[in-house]
């Protein structure tokens, strides 16, 4: 008898704990849905039920092993019955701000785990949760049954938030810090969700009861906080909004960057392989500049100076609000601007943003963190280095890589499609999308596998990412260790992915061109289509990008169509930037005046107006850290200027390149210093450019914050 009691006490308890920490993490998982909706992080419902889900059952699980504690605890403290559900609901709490807060105070402020410091670090923080526990448990329990659990519930709703909005307020807008200043905005949001958790209790209270009469101001007040809080956010969030209707007549803007697209790869450039039947057809529409290069060699410079049309704004990492950008100047106007930016470089934090009503930030970074970093428990078994399982780890490694389904440009469009459809059909539209297919990895669907790498390991196309090689390497290590091994062969399927990939993007680009056709749209739209920078196929010896200023790595595709402006087929010779893109596109919708620019519109070209002649200069610069391991690409702060005969490409190092473009197109002899009569005029004309454009000082430091750094990390542009 005596030890069938003890049987049924155990389960009771053991359940009581599974059912409390179900309870538990479904309100937190909740809560995290519900912040990350609101952080204007895109959500879908899958990712929303599977956020509860996953939390409740990880409840669960961990509330069976609480369940165990509890029954021991009642055993040796003797602890009445009625004190187990707030002891079990005090401890997933004290859990609950031990993990969240314990990871980030382990990477960000404490060394190793296993040294001194770490370990009284951790013992301290351990501590510390422990009284918060105990603190919980008194409050619990003073609420003891029937009340306890309501208030739990309530409770860790409103620990959640603050957790959750003190994690957002301390990445994006002031980090945490041991002083005044640093902790005051944090003492500001525990006031803020201590007065809510007690309005919740009081309305929960008043609901329960059946006073209804008494609910109804709480929920009112509810409201009223929500659509406060909702409007301060949205100002925060929108900046100025929108100004005044806009004139009738005035062409949407639809601009797309296929990242990491060079233009010789594609056919309307001459590419043998049809690479890009939809630019074709755009060409025969519109107008293709043959000769456009970009003004650097990877993400960051290429699209900051594209959408201001200034060189200083691509100086650095981030995009300062002194800036004003395309997005910026066409909602002035009274455009609905929107942006879906498949890289994660150009997402929240990176000043990208501003001015898009809607941006929808790096699919890969939604991929990565919200359904996968952000589970502390994950997290925390990340840190610790004992898990997730390697089966969970490979299955969302591949799906990343290998298939890339949230960045994939069907999914791209999927979301301008649909942004399309639920604007004002009565305002003109500003829509930029990039691309991220044909940079690496290079895993073209199945299809585009077959037709252009028929045979090929697709495997080969991720390596850079692969676990066999020990997970995620950087981009010179791969150059260094793996591509520099290739043969023939291998680059030859290389390339064959490459060119899959890039041909599958243009199949979707025409997907996308459909779209508005079918909407009616396609004749009122300026549509551009460009690139941000090239690709290193082997070339020189190496693979990817950022690596220099060659040809490969920008020499750029542009495109544009506007049919009635742009006359059908045109194709223009004389050389072309990413910087003239903006002003050009402003003439073609008639928008004046605009704020400086280093840029010049193209519309003269494009109308004949303006002869083409098919000559002149174009400039480059890659700004980056000095990597002495690396010195088989060029090395420190290169500044380049490229004609048709010739290219000088000055480096801070002091080794300089000059290339005699006529006798040597491909560029692989270094002819500085043999005493070429051009070289010495095309670096004075270098230097002339570069004291009138603000380079004087290139070299300096720059802006970067501590998620943007992580950015580039994941990226393979920092070590
Ligand atoms: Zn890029």
């Amino acid at each position: 008898m005596s030890e069938r009691s003890t049987l049924g006490e155990f389960l009771r308890d053991v359940l009581l704990g599974a059912g409390v920490f179900a309870a538990g993490g479904a309100a937190y998982g909740v809560v995290e849905a519900l912040t990350n909706t609101a952080q204007g992080l895109y959500l879908p419902l899958s990712g929303w039920v599977l956020a509860v889900a996953v939390y409740a059952v990880l409840g669960l699980l961990a509330g069976l092993g609480a369940g165990v504690v509890a029954f021991v605890w009642r055993r040796i403290a003797v602890l009445p019955r009625a004190e187990v559900g707030p002891l079990l609901g005090a401890l997933f709490l004290g859990g609950l701000v031990f993990v969240y807060v314990g990871i980030p105070l382990n990477t960000r402020a404490l060394p190793d785990l296993v040294s001194v410091r770490g370990l009284i670090g951790n013992g301290i923080f351990a501590a510390v949760c422990a009284v918060l526990t105990v603190v919980f448990y008194l409050f619990l329990d003073s609420r003891r049954a029937p009340g306890w659990f309501g208030t739990f519930v309530a409770l860790t709703l409103w620990v959640s938030a603050l957790l959750a909005v003190g994690d957002h307020v301390d990445t994006f807008v002031h980090p945490i810090s041991l002083s005044a200043s640093g902790l005051l905005p944090f003492l500001g949001i525990v006031a803020v969700c201590a007065v809510l958790y007690v309005v919740t209790l009081w309305a929960v209270r008043a609901l329960a009861s059946g006073s209804t009469g008494r609910a109804a101001p709480i929920a009112v007040l509810a409201v009223i906080v929500l659509v406060v809080a909702g409007l301060v956010l949205r100002l925060h969030a929108g900046g100025e909004g929108t100004s005044a209707p806009p004139p009738a007549g005035k062409p949407n803007v639809v601009w797309l960057v296929m990242d990491t697209t060079r233009a010789d790869h594609l056919s309307v450039y001459g590419y043998p392989k049809p690479t890009s039947p939809t630019l074709e057809q755009v060409a025969k529409d519109g107008a293709v500049f043959d000769r456009a290069h970009s003004e650097s060699s990877w993400t960051i410079p290429g699209h900051f100076v594209m959408v201001t049309g200034r060189y200083d704004a691509a100086r650095e990492k981030l995009l300062g609000e002194e800036f004003t950008t395309a997005a910026e100047l066409f909602r002035d106007q009274g455009y609905e601007t929107g942006a879906v930016l498949a890289n994660m470089a150009l997402g929240r934090g990176s000043g990208f943003e501003q001015g898009f009503d809607v941006a929808v930030d790096g699919p890969v970074r939604i991929f990565y963190q919200q359904a996968f970093e952000r589970i502390p428990v994950i997290r925390a078994l990340i840190a610790l280095g004992i898990a997730p399982p390697d089966a969970v780890l490979r299955r969302f490694h591949q799906k990343t890589f290998l298939q890339n389904e949230a960045v994939r440009a069907e999914n791209v469009n999927q979301w301008a499609v649909d942004w399309i459809d639920d604007r004002d059909p009565d305002r003109p539209f500003f829509l930029f999308i990039n691309y991220m297919d044909p940079h690496d990895s290079y895993d073209p669907p199945a299809e585009f596998r077959e037709k252009f790498a028929a045979g090929a390991d697709p495997v080969l196309g991720f390596q850079r990412y692969s676990r066999k090689l020990g997970g995620t390497i950087s981009s010179n290590s791969f150059v260094r260790d793996i591509s520099s091994q290739f043969d023939e062969k291998t680059w030859s399927e290389m390339v064959g992915l490459y060119d899959g990939e890039v041909a599958y993007l243009d199949a979707q680009i025409g997907k996308l061109l459909e779209a508005l056709k079918e909407r009616g749209l396609a004749d009122d739209t300026i549509v551009v289509i460009t690139a941000d920078h090239g690709e290193l196929l082997g070339e020189h010896g190496l693979a990817n990008h950022f690596k220099a200023l060659t040809e490969e790595e920008t020499h750029i595709p542009l495109l544009m169509r506007y049919p009635g402006k742009i006359p059908a087929g045109t194709r223009i010779a004389t050389p072309s930037q990413l910087r003239d893109i903006l002003p050009t596109i402003l003439e073609l919708a008639a928008i004046s005046p605009a704020p400086p620019m280093d840029g010049r519109s193209l519309v003269a070209l494009l109308e004949g107006r303006e002869e083409d002649v098919g000559d002149g200069e174009s400039y480059g610069f890659l700004h980056r850290p000095a990597d002495k391991k690396f010195d088989f690409t060029q090395s420190g702060h290169l500044l380049g200027i490229r004609t048709d005969e010739a290219q000088y490409v000055w480096s801070s190092t002091g080794k300089h390149e000059f290339y005699d473009l006529k006798a040597d197109p491909q560029a692989r002899q270094n002819l500085h210093g043999s005493g070429q009569p051009d070289e010495a005029q095309m670096a004075q004309r270098l230097e002339q450019w570069r004291s009138e454009t603000g380079f004087s000082d290139f070299g300096g430091k720059q802006k970067v914050d501590r998620l943007m750094k992580d950015k580039l990390k994941a990226l393979g542009y920092a070590n």
